[in-house]
């Protein structure tokens, strides 16, 4: 994953950059709270695939 084609990517749903986690190898959304998995070396950019990193909170939809 490479800084320049993390620079490119942007969020499928609100449109904000994105950080890379080298630790979980995904691509966070902090606006969304939403981390997009990478499978193998391609990011994976679809809402329905990003994991929530909200869901340990119990406010659920909330906006
Ligand atoms: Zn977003």
């Amino acid at each position: 994953m490479d800084k320049k084609t993390l620079s490119i990517l942007v969020c499928p749903k609100c449109q904000s950059k994105l950080e890379f986690d080298k630790n979980t190898q995904e691509l966070i959304c902090q606006n969304d709270q939403l981390a997009y998995p990478i499978k193998d070396g391609i990011p994976v950019m679809l809402v329905e695939e990003a994991r929530s990193l909200a869901a340990t909170k119990d406010d659920k939809d909330s906006e």
